[in-house]
């Protein structure tokens, strides 16, 4: 049976160079960094490499580049740490957040930090008026705690002008980058961004290892105590091959945006074509053009078997999303479906699209709803 993957932006392949890239250092590059020989000295300098290239892609210094295991271990170090040692004492955030995200809030609000939530509109733009209200008026050292990215919805915030805002009121600015480095270059301090996240996996690097961009001017206190490894942020054996795998994907990728958001963009308006052609009542959620190229978020008719159609997608050997990939089979809507007042009896699914994708298939893709709708309406007419 074909497979087809669309579901890029829970997880996503290598890049070949990647592949054949790690296939050599972890075979070549083994010595732990912290050694003296030039084995060690010889991993060593792949991660200082590392970190170059990746700054240099981020127009960032090395110094403000710290390795971490993941976008999710990046984010509740931001989040613990502020509230805990810059004296952050109010978090404004938004309500359709990453989980990683919206749980250190939660936490950090355990701890005694207050925390507004900023509406947001159905297409899961946050009101930049309530946040500037809720600027105006904090008396406490504040945290503004937006994604870049919808994982879900694929909606773009306005960072740049978030950024601004966040200056004029002298608080500190963290977004959650993850679903967007890697898939845009971009400068963080362009955005007034203190703090920012990255997750390798995203943008067909390896699993399991990741970035937190620290402006200079900010000093986070050390996240795991040991060794003294990364600037005595992070101690621990680094995963030199993953770091090494990440900055080659991370530049890979940078090099080739123009080329990967075309051919998302043409295959994105195929796929939405064909839905809407089996499915005349199906809806897109998110931001219509302030939106990921290879997120297309659809929600299809009420008709349509909602806890069905994620499984009957799967045995028809095709990979998609409904909520997000956490909570992939969840019967309830995910926590953003909710906050864009989405209709909960209808199922929404998140199709990614990445380079790899086909045109074929997009046809497979249609052709499997094409078929699930026959089988509906005559379920329909013999019930
Ligand atoms: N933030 C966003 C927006 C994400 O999409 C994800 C992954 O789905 C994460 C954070 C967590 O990243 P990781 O899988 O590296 O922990």
């Amino acid at each position: 049976m074909k497979t087809v993957y669309f579901d890029h932006a829970a997880t996503t392949h290598l890049y070949p160079e990647v592949s054949s890239r790690l296939s050599v250092t972890q075979n070549e590059c083994f010595g732990n960094p912290s050694s003296s020989h030039s084995g060690g000295r010889k991993a060593k300098a792949l991660i200082e490499n590392a970190r170059r290239s990746i700054a240099k892609e981020l127009a960032v210094k090395a110094k403000e580049i710290v390795f971490t295991a993941s976008g999710t271990e990046a984010n509740n170090w931001v989040i613990k740490h502020a509230a805990a040692h810059l004296g952050i004492r109010h978090v404004i955030t938004s309500k359709i957040e990453h989980k990683c995200v919206a749980r250190a809030i939660e936490y950090v609000h355990g701890q005694g930090a207050e925390v507004t939530y900023l509406e947001n509109n159905d297409q899961g733009v946050i009101s930049f008026s309530a946040l500037e209200i809720a600027l105006a008026k904090t008396e406490h050292p504040t945290l503004v705690a937006i994604m870049h990215a919808n994982n879900e919805l694929g909606t773009l915030q306005p960072v740049k002008e978030i950024g601004e805002l966040c200056q004029k009121y002298g608080a500190l600015f963290f977004s959650d980058t993850v679903q967007t480095i890697g898939h845009y270059a971009f400068c963080p301090r362009d955005y007034h961004m203190d703090f920012c996240s990255a997750s390798a996996h995203k943008f067909h690097g390896p699993k399991g290892v990741g970035f937190v961009y620290i402006n200079e001017n900010q000093k986070l206190q050390p996240w795991i105590l040991g060794g003294g490894q990364e600037y005595d942020y992070r101690s621990g054996t680094e995963n030199v091959h993953g770091i090494d795998a990440m900055a080659l994907a991370l530049k890979l990728s940078n090099a080739k945006e123009n080329q990967h958001k075309k051919h998302a963009l043409h295959l994105k308006e195929a796929l939405w074509g064909g839905i809407q052609e089996v499915f005349p009542d199906a809806y897109q959620n998110g931001h219509p053009t302030a939106c990921l190229y290879g997120v297309l978020n659809v929600s299809f008719p009420v008709h349509v078997p909602k806890e069905q159609l994620l499984f009957e997608l799967d045995m028809a050997g095709i990979y998609v999303s409904g909520g997000s990939a956490c909570s992939s089979g969840a019967a309830k809507d995910s926590h953003v479906l909710q906050a864009i007042g989405h209709d909960d009896a209808r199922k929404a699914i998140r199709f990614s699209i990445a380079y790899s994708n086909t045109m074929d298939d997009v046809q497979h893709l249609v052709e499997a709803l094409r078929s699930l709708k026959a089988r509906y309406q005559r379920n329909s007419v013999s019930a």
